[in-house]
């Protein structure tokens, strides 16, 4: 059976008078690998930052995992969530910045757990196996007591996604997460990515990798001026794309 785990139905979004989003269609199957392309200013950030509801949308629908993004739907109406189901909604989803963000006077152990451990359902002993076994997973076991400032960007954005594995979210959001990085770091997230992909996990990556999203993309979406111009799999939109704006895009990228 077919699980939608995210569904963005007519999303609309501003900021004052700046409509950034005008009416973005996507569904991501659960287990899919979506690569959302497109050029500086599409709202391709903006749109995920709604979908873990760090934005607030003006008009339209987000689901994910069937549940209504900061909503509670009674009786035909939609009220708006409080603060503590906010925090629930969103601690299902994992998100990866172009800039790691870990906190640089904690190593790369306590950066992993500290959000888990915040919110503090499991023992720390608990906290600290699945922590370690995931930094093991991202290639640095060897750097559990480090600092982030003693790592590389590509070891320091794979400590951000060990981090924010630790969660066990249902869906991960990357942000550009290699743009950041110089280029002969950007494989060794890019691979820490496919494996998270081989193991099925839902993931929607914002990218300029073309690669990665020909090789691990099952679905590619190319934004450009708030909408969602096309859509499809690799081959249809890296290699056929119909869009003019599409075409233009990739023939500058590729
Ligand atoms: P992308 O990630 O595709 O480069 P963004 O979603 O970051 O695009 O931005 C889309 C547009 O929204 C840009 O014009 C940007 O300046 C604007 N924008 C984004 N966030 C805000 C904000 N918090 N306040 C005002 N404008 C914003
Ligand atoms: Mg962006």
């Amino acid at each position: 059976m077919t699980v939608e785990m995210v569904r963005a139905d007519n999303v609309h979004k501003s900021f004052g008078s700046l409509e950034v989003l005008k009416g973005v269609d996507l569904v991501v199957n659960a287990g899919e690998v979506c690569c959302v392309l497109g050029p500086s200013g599409s709202g391709k950030s903006t749109f995920l930052r709604c979908v873990n509801h760090l934005e607030k949308i003006n008009a339209g629908k987000i689901f994910v995992d069937g549940d209504l993004v900061g909503y509670h739907e009674r009786g035909g109406k939609l009220h708006e969530m409080k603060g503590k189901d906010v925090a629930r909604q969103r601690r299902s989803i994992g998100m990866v910045f172009q800039r790691f963000n870990l906190f640089p006077h904690m190593t790369s152990l306590q950066n992993v757990m500290e959000a888990p451990c915040r919110v503090k359902k499991e023992s720390k002993a608990e906290v600290r196996e699945r922590a370690a076994s995931l930094l093991e997973r991202v290639g640095l076991g060897s750097k559990i007591d480090a600092y982030p400032g003693m790592l590389s960007g590509g070891q320091q954005q794979r400590v951000a996604i060990a981090r924010a594995l630790a969660m066990r979210p249902k869906l991960m959001l990357f942000d550009e997460p290699t743009s950041a990085l110089d280029p002969e770091l950007v494989g060794e997230v890019l691979d820490v990515m496919k494996d998270l992909a081989r193991d099925g996990m839902t993931m929607v990556v914002v990218t300029h990798e073309i690669g990665f999203a020909r090789e691990v993309g099952d679905q590619v979406v190319f934004m450009d001026g708030g909408v969602v111009v096309e859509k499809g799999s690799p081959a249809e939109i890296l290699a056929n794309p119909k869009h003019e704006r599409t075409q233009a895009f990739l023939s500058k990228v590729l």
